[in-house]
């Protein structure tokens, strides 16, 4: 079972893997917790480049650099992983490169967001079930703040950049009703999140 977390910077993603990751192992389950842009040796080579790279690289280029991490990452990783039945939880996948590259960068442009869904199908492997983590662009802005100085480029992207992002998401989350499940960060603990996306996955599992 392939489970992907998805959303803007700071809604908590890399903690509700942890949490979902231990959640899942106490129910006995073999869990994999992975990220995106990285997750394998070749990948994170990537993610270096796309993150801290001096040169700036087109828009084409970068949604190929993506996926070129991405490929990696599912041949060498995921894919073995989800042959062993473990359960792969993902931190970012395709609909970020969707949202970050489809929807922010190139604003939406058609011929853009078919590229990136060619080079989707082309994956041969899509997430089972996906959470998108939502929360006010202020409340992640406080969290972002506390947890240091921006870190990447698209950490310091501008607001209009972050707005158009969010709004893709909530697209990606409106065409696939039936894989994207959105929650909101916001409101409560991080436990009670993991509690919440637990209730949506377990039903979903083999008994162990
Ligand atoms: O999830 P994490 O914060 O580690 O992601 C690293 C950075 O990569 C983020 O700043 C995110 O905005 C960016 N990113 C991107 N396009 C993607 C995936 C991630 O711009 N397709």
């Amino acid at each position: 079972v392939f489970i992907t977390l998805e959303g803007g910077e700071g809604v908590g993603k890399s903690t509700q893997l942890r949490l979902l990751r231990d959640a899942l192992q106490s129910h006995g389950y073999e869990v994999l917790a992975t990220r995106e842009p990285g997750g394998s040796a070749g990948a994170e080579a990537l993610r270096e480049l796309l993150l801290f790279g001096q040169a700036p690289l087109s828009l084409r280029s970068e949604i190929l650099t993506h996926f070129a991490a991405r490929f990696d990452h599912v041949d060498q990783v995921i894919r073995p992983a989800l042959a062993q039945g473990r359960i792969v939880l993902c931190d970012r996948f395709t609909d970020s490169t969707m949202a970050y590259q489809g929807y922010g960068r190139a604003e939406g442009d058609a011929t853009i967001l078919k590229l990136i869904a060619v080079l989707q199908a082309q994956l041969g492997l899509a997430p089972d079930m996906t959470f998108l983590l939502q929360a006010p662009r202020q409340v992640t802005r406080q969290r972002l703040a506390v947890r240091g100085a921006p870190t990447d480029r698209y950490e310091q992207a501008d607001e209009a950049f972050h707005a158009r992002i969010a709004a893709g998401f909530q697209a990606i989350a409106q065409q696939h009703p039936e894989r994207v499940h959105c929650v909101t960060t916001d409101h409560c603990s991080a436990e009670a999140v993991t509690s919440r996306i637990m209730k949506d996955i377990l039903p979903q599992l083999p008994n162990v």
